[in-house]
């Protein structure tokens, strides 16, 4: 029985190199996630069509990185990238090999691939190759290393990331030899840039088993970033019932980390890590609200200074410390956000111009006022009309 679905789109794809006489195949984490009836997000093709070969099939291609086998075949739906059968040569990096050598053999091609659940390739008739014996693995919950696994893990050192990511995403287990080669090559770690292991690192912290982020904390793969004592930090499951958000996320993560000294400053972490400037602005201010509120005026008044993200991500950080598992801190905060009620100057009933056309003298005192009326507008919702507020605001001139 067939077991990939491809879109037709993809269908067509493979049918054309198939009718130019030419092996093509659905590969990789594709078959791996249409065995496990996950949603397949993109779809990994091979064929034995060497680059210059693809490019002369299609009308439109572009020869992303030809040098390794890719071409980019561009179709009205989508573009879907489609790589030449190869070998790899020797790695001096321990990231990329010195060069790549276009072959004829899926099997060859299959061996070169990390894991064997992501070595397995299907055709357009779904005729299966699993020489690793990868459907099996899938069945027992394994992530097994193609090959030797040290010799694996030096030539490329991010696979050791690789696998802790695909046993937090597929809650799989890693394989004896497999993990035994990671705990001893994690001095190859250094060979990987920051941006790959921020990335591997955030999949994981998103996956629904983010406490593998704590594996990989206590291995030593994160010893770049946080301190590495042989332990994993306590409570990073409880990461899990955040919404799948990297902000919310990566704040939570660097709040349990904080709290039980494992890293210093989450400055220090998140720069590192190269996070966008607009996560590391809103983690900083969310990690200095030391407790948040627990009824509405305190939220408010919360949101009248800070931006709503960082109010999220300080209700995030304050669930993932509560012992009950519930996320109310930050249901709370969501439903102030979305209810329209005022708890900013841009939504409050008056504006300056208002007082200024009854009277009020314009300059510091007019800020001053502002700020009074939208406290007065945080307790009393009710009361967020213009003539009510100015007739407030009157009766205090009054006084
Ligand atoms: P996902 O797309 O869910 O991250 P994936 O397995 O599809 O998982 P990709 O990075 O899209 O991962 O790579 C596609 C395939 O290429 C993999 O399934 C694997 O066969 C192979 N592959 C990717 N990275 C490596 C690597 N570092 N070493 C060996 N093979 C790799
Ligand atoms: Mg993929």
């Amino acid at each position: 029985m067939k077991i990939t679905a491809p879109p037709a789109y993809i269908a067509f794809i493979l049918n054309r190199l198939v009718s130019e006489g030419y092996e093509s195949y659905v590969v990789g984490g594709s078959v791996r996630d249409a065995v496990m009836n996950r949603p397949v997000k993109d779809w990994d093709l091979a064929t034995s069509a060497k680059p210059v070969e693809v490019a002369s099939i299609f009308s439109e291609t572009v020869l992303t990185g030809e040098k390794f086998g890719t071409v980019t075949v561009v179709l009205p739906e989508c573009s879907v990238e489609v790589t030449t059968f190869r070998s790899e040569g020797e790695y001096n990096d321990g990231r990329h090999p010195d060069e790549v050598e276009f072959i004829s053999s899926l099997n060859e091609d299959l061996s070169r691939r990390d894991f064997t659940i992501n070595a397995m390739a299907e055709s357009i008739e779904g005729e299966l190759f699993d020489p690793f014996d990868g459907i099996e693995d899938i069945k027992n919950g394994i992530i097994r290393c193609v090959g030797g696994p040290n010799t694996r893990f030096s030539e490329d050192a991010l696979r050791m990331f690789r696998a802790l990511r695909f046993s937090a995403e597929l809650g799989f287990c890693i394989e004896t030899e497999t993990l035994q080669a990671i705990y001893a090559n994690t001095n190859l770690v250094y060979k990987i840039s920051s941006e790959r292991i921020r990335t591997e690192l955030e999949k994981v912290l998103m996956s629904k088993r983010p406490e593998v982020a704590g594996e990989m904390i206590k291995i030593g793969l994160l010893s770049r970033f946080i301190t590495t004592t042989g332990k994993s930090p306590a409570g990073l499951e409880k990461l899990c019932n955040l919404p799948q958000e990297p902000m919310l996320r990566w704040c939570a993560f660097c709040a349990i980390l904080l709290k039980q000294n494992f890293i210093s400053t989450a400055t220090e972490l998140l720069q590192g890590m190269h996070l966008d400037g607009k996560t590391l602005k809103t983690c900083l201010r969310a990690l200095v609200i030391a407790k948040f509120p627990k009824n509405s005026t305190g939220i408010k008044i919360l949101l009248s200074k800070n931006d709503a993200a960082v109010v999220r991500c300080a209700a995030a950080v304050s669930d993932v410390f509560s012992d009950t598992g519930e996320i109310s801190s930050l249901t709370n905060a969501e439903e102030i956000i979305s209810s329209g009620e005022c708890y900013s100057l841009g939504e409050l009933g008056v504006t300056g111009r208002d007082l200024l056309e009854i009277g009020h003298p314009p300059g510091r005192m007019l800020g001053e006022t502002l700020s009074k009326l939208l406290e007065h507008v945080i307790k009393n919702p009710q009361d967020n009309k213009r003539d009510t507020l100015l007739s407030l605001m009157k009766a205090s001139v009054d006084d």
